[in-house]
């Protein structure tokens, strides 16, 4: 921790503790608050709208546990849920009747999913559903935008190779390099790049992978017509769409980017927030896609802790909150308030400020000019970034700490939250305008 003064002490010792037994002090990169050159704070407890950390500070939260904390951190009933379900035993390895009731409410949602598979973490659930787009189709290729995360497993951690249309290479140390040239990295809402990597390898992709509304470089909206190109483009050519709503789903629409922009995906990947803050995800689709996994087809996917009756109890009791009327339009609000008093603060300021939002994501990115994929991302003022998230957590407002992430309004915000974390910005905005 650099800039931070003493308030921050526990947190800074903390840290030092965790760094003596964790790689990086953290059980996941973006904790480290790497990307905004300062060290984590730790979280004590989360209440609402509100985390607090190991030196009794309050923030409002936005991060929301990285999307899934929609109804906001300990909501009764979910809590509730969790207690019951406890109660009757942690995990048994054995199918519950739990689990068909939050399939059945997935399949409700979902209009493209008639049967699901859960698993444990999004990165399961893409793994997953390429590994069977890739045994259905018999074919080895995929596409993926850039700037659109996957989680990490090692099909996902690739960059785009030299030019348009080429397989990739390896982002990460350890990714095996032939693994690596069977992804295709297309800039993100860039159709004709995609259909550039159809002529290029015909007859080869398995699968199209997209984020609907990307949101792992900052929320970027998919552009008019996009999702409908990569859906003919798909039906063309044998290849099955696979939409990652690992965050979009439940978040943009109850029924995720799919009801929202009206394009079916082939297989859909969840996660976040239908784990009610639980480990749980979930891939699904047409059954006669689906009937390929085991133990009815040959692809092999398994799990101990998979549909786990605790994070199946919160998965329930999260989906029946969230059906409930007008939660989706309480959202949409909500995030159009924020989205209009951040661009109210900058205006004042002085401070070009692009702001992409779908619902109850939005990003705030530094630049003049709109954010359509990860170049333009890259483009933005990073630097001033960091020195805006530094003002706001001095004000008590936690955003993510880097600038490639969402912001996450939940159903547990208020106007007075939106209001003070306006007026947060006004003056953080203010410091960092020089
Ligand atoms: N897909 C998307 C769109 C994500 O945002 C994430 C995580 O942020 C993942 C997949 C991976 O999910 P998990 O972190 O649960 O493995």
């Amino acid at each position: 921790m650099t800039d931070q003064h003493d308030s921050y002490a526990e947190s800074r010792a903390a840290y030092a503790a965790a760094c003596r037994l964790l790689p990086g002090g953290v059980n996941s990169p973006v904790r480290a608050f790497g990307g905004v050159d300062l060290g984590p704070v730790f979280i004590e407890s989360a209440k609402g709208a509100r985390v607090f950390d190991v030196d009794g500070r309050e923030y409002i939260d936005y991060v929301g546990s990285w999307g899934p904390m929609i109804l906001g951190h300990a909501h009764p009933e979910v809590v509730a849920a969790i207690h019951a379900a406890a109660d009757k035993g942690t995990s048994f390895g054995a199918p519950t009747q739990a689990e068909t009731a939050l399939a059945e409410r997935i399949v409700g949602a979902m209009a493209s999913i008639e049967k699901v598979r859960l698993v444990s973490s999004g990165t399961e659930a893409v793994m997953s559903a390429v590994r069977l787009a890739r045994a259905f189709t018999g074919r080895e290729m995929i596409v993926k935008m850039a700037g659109c995360y996957h989680g990490h497993s090692d099909s996902f951690l690739v960059a785009a190779g030299s030019g348009v249309a080429e397989q990739g290479t390896a982002s990460c140390p350890g990714v095996p390099r032939a693994l690596a040239q069977l992804t295709v990295v297309a800039p993100y809402n860039d159709a004709a790049a995609v259909r550039a990597a159809f002529e290029r390898h015909k007859n080869r992709i398995a699968a199209v992978l997209v984020e609907p509304v990307a949101a792992n470089m900052g929320v970027v909206p998919p552009a008019a017509g996009y999702l409908e190109t990569l859906r003919r483009l798909c039906d063309e050519n044998g290849t099955l769409l696979i939409f990652d709503e690992v965050i979009s789903g439940f978040r943009v629409a109850f029924g995720g980017a799919q009801e929202r922009y009206g394009v079916r995906a082939d297989l859909t990947c969840l996660g976040k927030i239908i784990g009610g803050g639980l480990p749980l995800a979930a891939f699904g689709g047409r059954a006669a896609i689906m009937e390929h996994l085991a133990p009815t087809g040959k692809v092999y996917q398994a799990g101990t802790l998979s549909g786990n009756p605790i994070a199946t109890a919160a998965a329930i009791a999260t989906l029946d909150l969230l059906a409930r009327p007008g939660c989706y339009e309480r959202l949409e609000s909500l995030g159009a308030a924020l989205e209009s008093g951040l661009a109210r603060a900058a205006a004042r300021a002085g401070v070009p400020l692009t702001i992409n939002r779908v619902g109850s994501i939005l990003s705030g990115f530094f630049c003049d000019r709109p954010v359509r994929d990860f170049a333009d991302v890259q483009a933005t003022d990073i630097a001033r970034f960091k020195r805006f998230f530094a003002e706001m957590l001095e004000r008590g407002v936690y955003l993510a700490p880097s600038a490639y992430e969402a912001m996450f309004v939940s159903l547990a915000h208020t106007d007075a939250d939106i209001g003070r974390t306006v007026e947060a910005a006004q003056a953080s905005l203010k410091a960092v305008a020089r």
